[in-house]
């Protein structure tokens, strides 16, 4: 076995490599880029070397850079995850030619497998059934067209050396063909340098069934049952599952035969996977990839097993530590994938800070991999993914209960999630009838995409509650610093010299006003709420949970604050309301506190001052180009510029300060 390794990845994947590691008594180096230089993986990691500036290509895409970290750090092996250079044969070669282990297949393997046209010749000899289609040499239009009349519409046309769902296009009708040609070409040239094209038939409805093989150097090949990947958005994975529900005992068998002989028929040494679609009764070949799967816990969950231990010991020579005949299924368990990303904006990705971060607590039955922690950002630079949950029990309903609950649990704040989608999904009788299939969430769009639901009364109320309790506790933390502690001048029971003892408040959420008008009680607050009173009582925990009584109905809330804003997480909802204060709006104002700040990260389009020009409230200050969209910066009092601290061109974060601002007349 290796005594130190380097792993040539980030994020989750890192984390997931390193902890088997320490757990084996093997030493890590990690790398990383000036954007992970304080990431989660690089703390974990025994050793750590700083590799360039956040995109790949002057970071984690550097093999030169890698292969030169593992000889400096003495690391005799390299993990390359997957993504990034773990498919990449020239540096698998590279390895080899450095005598750095590369933890992977041979370079003739991942050459193979590289390319889908490639591996489809292969499992054709092998005798392994595919999805019909065309995978020859001839890239014309004519040969391209003859093709798909041959296989009759509708067809698929895939990029061959695609992955991540790129350089795909579905196409119904002939008349379509030659642009989604033109525009496959195109895409397929941009993200994997190379525009070779093959032709599918398009299944309508299938299910995606992989199988995870395993093979080593002494020849043996197992396989480690099969995953249902089929609940997909754009043609990738959103949540997987083992074993596949209600999938009938013969193609389960023949499945994992077929994938064995796949591996076999090109000597595969390593983790791989076996890619099928599933159609009425019978399986195809799609591809095959030559690297651990994101979705490999659900097999580690059912098996028992250590995938980066399996790995581990192939790399170092030594056989597979288990035979087909001692491997089983236990249980059942699926994974969620939690994105950065806004389901109901064509689940694009969301950049930002994870301002609040909680995970739902692990153990036996829930998983978390993630990279990330609480205050870390979420960049363009790199994959979206926050992390994977994975959830185990001992059937299928009941790991679906589990998650159901772990995704109510887990909360995020700062970026848009897919939390409030996975969970709708997990909550679908489709799905809890094992009703999947790759269109499963078009199918189901009207139940997956509801419309935003305000904040009903109850939601009201724990705000109004929490902004109550918390004037309070900064009341009597104002009266003990200033030594009368008994003043009625500190009181917050709405006291007032003639005057009732009630308070009217008011909270925004979007556009919309939400008035609560607050009755002072000796035992709480009477709040008058759109539908009716309610009596409201509580506590700030040590934690910041609000702990609270709401018509006796008594429950724990997440609230996360800031400034005027309170985001109320419940049960896997969440809703962000902001204290309509006019003084303290005006105190903001009057200070300068907002709106010279960055609202997104972006590029500087336009600088409109300088320094010494004095402002009126509403002139334009800078324009910020971000999301592809244009920013006005405008002032929000009348002041004189202090300073610039941005030049046109330059690149900036979110919430970095744009300008120095001194409020008043000159
Ligand atoms: P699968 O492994 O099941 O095929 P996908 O194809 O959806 O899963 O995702 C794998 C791909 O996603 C990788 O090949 C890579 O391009 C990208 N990816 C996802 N997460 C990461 C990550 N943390 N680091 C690098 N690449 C990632
Ligand atoms: P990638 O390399 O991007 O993972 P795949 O060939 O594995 O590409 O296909 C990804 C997904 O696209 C599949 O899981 C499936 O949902 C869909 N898909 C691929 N081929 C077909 C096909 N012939 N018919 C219908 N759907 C397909
Ligand atoms: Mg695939």
């Amino acid at each position: 076995m290796f005594s130190k390794i380097l792993i040539a990845n980030r994020g989750e994947i890192a984390v997931r490599v390193a902890r088997t590691c320490r757990r084996l008594g093997i030493a890590t180096v990690a790398v990383y880029s000036d954007a992970d230089a304080e990431a989660m993986h690089v703390d974990l990691c025994d050793e750590a070397w700083r590799l360039g500036p956040p995109p790949v290509g002057e970071s984690y895409l550097r093999g030169e850079a890698i292969l030169e970290a593992a000889r400096r750090t003495g690391a005799e092996a390299i993990h390359p995850g997957y993504g990034f250079l773990s498919e990449n044969a020239a540096f698998a070669r590279a390895c080899a030619a450095a005598g750095v282990v590369f933890i992977g297949p041979t370079p003739e393997a991942i050459d193979a497998m590289g390319s889908k046209s490639e591996s489809k010749r292969l499992m054709e000899q092998a005798g392994v059934p595919l999805v019909p289609g065309y995978h020859g040499t001839d890239q014309s239009l004519d040969a391209l067209r003859a093709a798909a009349d041959g296989i009759g519409y509708p067809v698929l046309v895939k990029a061959s050396a695609g992955g991540g769902g790129k350089g795909m296009r579905v196409v119904r009708d002939p008349a379509a063909l030659s642009d989604a040609v033109e525009g496959a070409r195109r895409e397929a040239a941009n993200a994997f340098g190379d525009d070779r094209l093959l032709i599918e038939k398009y299944l309508d409805a299938p299910r995606h069934v992989e199988i995870q093989v395993f093979g080593d150097t002494q020849g043996n090949v197992v396989h480690l049952f099969e995953r249902d990947c089929s609940i997909q958005r754009r043609h990738q994975k959103v949540l997987e599952e083992a074993p596949a529900p209600d999938l009938p005992a013969d193609i389960r068998a023949a499945m994992g035969a077929a994938g064995v002989a796949a591996a076999r028929a090109i000597g595969y040494v390593g983790a791989g996977t076996v890619e099928f679609l599933v159609q009425d009764g019978r399986f195809f070949f799609i591809e095959m990839n030559t690297r651990l799967q994101v979705e490999h816990p659900v097999t580690e969950m059912i098996t028992g097993q250590d995938l980066v231990e399996w790995q581990l010991r192939v790399a170092s020579g030594a056989p597979l530590p288990c035979a087909q005949t001692d491997l089983a299924v236990t249980g059942h368990a699926i994974e969620a994938r939690v994105y950065a990303e806004d389901p109901a904006n064509d689940f694009l990705p969301s950049i930002g800070h994870l301002h609040h971060l909680r995970t739902p607590p692990e153990g036996p039955h829930v998983r978390v991999d993630t990279g990330v922690r609480q205050g870390d950002r979420v960049s363009m630079h790199y994959d979206p993914m926050i992390a994977k949950l994975v959830v185990w029990d001992v059937d299928r309903p009941a790991a679906l209960r589990r998650l159901r609950t772990a995704l109510a649990a887990y909360q995020v704040v700062g970026v848009a999630t897919n939390l409030a989608f996975l969970g709708g999904v997990a909550a679908h009788p489709a799905f809890a009838a094992g009703a999947v299939g790759t269109g499963f969430i078009d199918d189901h769009t009207a139940d997956l995409f509801p419309e935003a639901e305000s904040a009903d009364d109850t939601v009201l109320a724990l705000a109004a509650l929490d902004a109550l309790l918390h004037r309070q506790e900064q009341a009597a933390a104002a009266a003990a610093r200033s030594g009368d502690p008994f003043s009625p001048w500190h009181g917050t029971d709405g006291w007032r010299l003639n005057d009732d003892n009630y308070q009217r408040m008011a909270f925004l959420e979007g556009e919309a006003a939400r008035p609560v008008t607050v009755h002072y009680r000796s035992d709480g607050y009477r709040l008058d709420l759109p539908g009716g009173s309610v009596m409201a009582r509580g506590e700030i925990a040590a934690d910041g949970d609000l702990v609270c009584d709401i018509d006796g109905f008594r429950r724990r809330v997440t609230v996360v604050r800031s400034g005027l804003d309170r985001v109320i997480l419940d049960r896997g909802r969440q809703h962000r309301l902001t204290l309509d204060d006019p003084a303290a709006r005006a105190a903001e104002r009057e200070t300068g506190g907002t709106g010279l700040a960055a609202p997104m990260p972006g590029k500087i389009l336009r600088v409109l001052v300088q320094v010494g020009d004095v402002v009126d409230t509403g002139t334009p200050l800078m324009v910020l180009e971000a999301m592809k969209m244009e920013h006005t910066i405008r002032a929000h009092a009348r002041g004189t510029i202090a300073a610039v601290h941005y030049d046109v061109g330059d690149p900036v974060e979110d919430g970095a300060a744009l300008l120095a601002f001194e409020p008043g007349d000159p």
